[in-house]
């Protein structure tokens, strides 16, 4: 312990260093062995934190071939161990790049579409969480609550599946997957402001306008520049959506003659760019956390 004689006069100036978000890995000099192992350890982290249950998917961009992409397999991701339970899939058209793969999900169009679109997205979630449900089901919009969520922005939008089934196809069904291309290409324009401008070849930007986007009825996608920031945007999506539904359940629940302290406010656009910056520069504290979890869970088995 210091002598009180040493400690530094009280600066009342005196500020931590900002956090920044730190220079983008080059996604394609990453050892392709190194990325198996950390998607797998990514699928064991989603389901830990209830952002997949038996269904949801993460996957990433190949990191040597940027033409094709890796997912698992059809396994719950609890269960996903080792790097023969992945599967490579052309970016062009979700097909596996070898002939006797395994069965796969069905919704990898939902990845395949956003690698294609968008060069900078090397990682893409989906998930059905629980929490956020809620946001996919009864219209209120889901808004950044909290700071930690900065991402979200002030306008997450909405895909509805409903609005590209065709009324001429009477033989589709109608079960909300994301399962073709069309299906894919309909969600993934969802992930920029300005809409889809066919005349242009390159109408979309490297990267996407939105980190979140909604899915009626259904769940959420979201996608990073690596698997730690999507995995991130995945987890904290849904610990914000629990923080909105409950604040917005105890305003409900005042007893009379009590009054709220405060007005329920959303993080301005402002608060929401610096929230970002703050939370993709400091994301790789939280990452080593949620490694350790599922290293010493013995529900999960990392053979990558
Ligand atoms: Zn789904």
């Amino acid at each position: 312990m210091p002598e009180h004689g040493d400690m530094p006069e009280w600066n009342p100036s005196a500020r931590a260093e900002t956090p920044t978000p730190p220079q983008p890995i080059e996604w394609n000099s990453q050892d392709v062995d190194e990325v198996k192992r950390k998607l797998i350890t990514a699928n064991h982290i989603l389901h830990h934190h209830g952002v997949v249950d038996g269904y949801g998917h993460i996957s990433v961009r190949h990191p040597s071939h940027p033409d094709k992409y890796l997912m698992s397999g059809y396994l719950a991701p609890a269960l996903v161990s080792s790097p023969d339970d992945l599967i490579e899939y052309w970016i062009n058209d979700s097909s596996p790049v070898s002939p006797h793969a395994k069965k796969g999900y069905s919704e990898r169009f939902i990845h395949g579409i956003m690698y294609a679109m968008y060069p900078k997205v090397n990682c893409v979630i989906h998930s059905h969480a629980e929490a956020v449900l809620p946001y996919a089901t009864s219209g209120v919009p889901l808004m950044p609550v909290i700071h930690m969520a900065g991402f979200l922005g002030n306008n997450v939008p909405v895909f509805d599946i409903g609005d590209s089934y065709s009324s001429s196809c009477p033989d589709e069904q109608q079960d909300l997957l994301v399962r073709t291309a069309k299906l894919g290409i309909h969600l993934a324009e969802k992930f920029v402001k300005t809409p889809r401008d066919p005349s242009f070849e390159s109408h979309f930007p490297p990267d996407p306008d939105y980190s979140v986007v909604l899915m009626r009825r259904h769940g959420y996608t979201t996608h990073g520049r690596d698997i730690e920031t999507a995995v991130y945007r995945a987890i904290y999506t849904k610990i914000n959506a629990t923080a909105q539904t409950n604040s917005m359940i105890l305003r409900g629940a005042l007893p009379p003659g009590v009054k709220a302290k405060f007005e329920l406010e959303f993080l301005t656009d402002e608060m929401c760019r610096g929230c970002s910056r703050m939370n993709e520069g400091t994301h790789d504290k939280p990452w080593k956390l949620w490694v350790a979890e599922v290293e010493n869970s013995s529900l999960y088995t990392n053979r990558g």
